[in-house]
């Protein structure tokens, strides 16, 4: 059984609070982000490497923490390489990513945690230093999903704080206080 997919807009995250997870994405300072995104990859380092559960599934239908954990780690690359893509052309069109089945196709279910850890750590240093490295013209800088969705580089960094710290709930269930 596969988890039903995700394909809900998750953009009003942007200005409202997610009652889930608690964040309100949009609130958050951009200078803010880049030690928010290096916590949330700690503290999925610490999930993967210590839960002595981390591959079984609550519910047959719902991710494993380490399913979750490959998946935030494949986050941390895509919003890498799209914010990259962000920098040096205008106002690129970003190619659809199926998050549901890159799940499949990339076989989270069997990954090894430690590897995936090392991975999401890697990835995530990899876009922390990115977003440490903007300028303030920088982050008006412009992008859009294939959906249409926009997107400035503040917002999209907001956007995907709020995709990790959401996980995190979903795998935690404690809200960002
Ligand atoms: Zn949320």
């Amino acid at each position: 059984m596969q988890p039903t997919p995700d394909t809900k807009d998750w953009t009003w995250t942007l200005t409202q609070r997610c009652e889930e997870c608690g964040l309100t994405a949009g609130q958050v300072d951009i200078a803010e982000i880049p030690d928010k995104a290096e916590a949330a990859a700690a503290e999925w380092v610490q999930i993967l490497t210590s839960s002595p559960a981390v591959a079984a599934r609550p519910y047959p239908d719902v991710w494993s923490p380490l399913e979750y954990g490959a998946h935030v780690r494949d986050v941390y690359r895509l919003f890498d390489a799209r914010l990259a893509l962000m920098l040096v052309e205008d106002y690129p069109t970003f190619e659809n990513w199926d998050q549901d089945e890159t799940a499949i196709s990339e076989q989270y279910i069997e990954s090894d945690p430690d590897q995936v850890a090392a991975e999401l750590a890697a990835a995530a240093e990899s876009f922390v230093t990115r977003l440490r490295s903007l300028s303030p013209a920088q982050l008006e800088r412009r992008g859009r999903r294939s959906d249409g969705a926009e997107f400035t580089v503040t917002t999209f960094a907001q956007y995907f704080l709020h995709d990790v710290v959401h996980h995190l709930w979903d795998v935690t269930g404690q809200q960002e206080i």
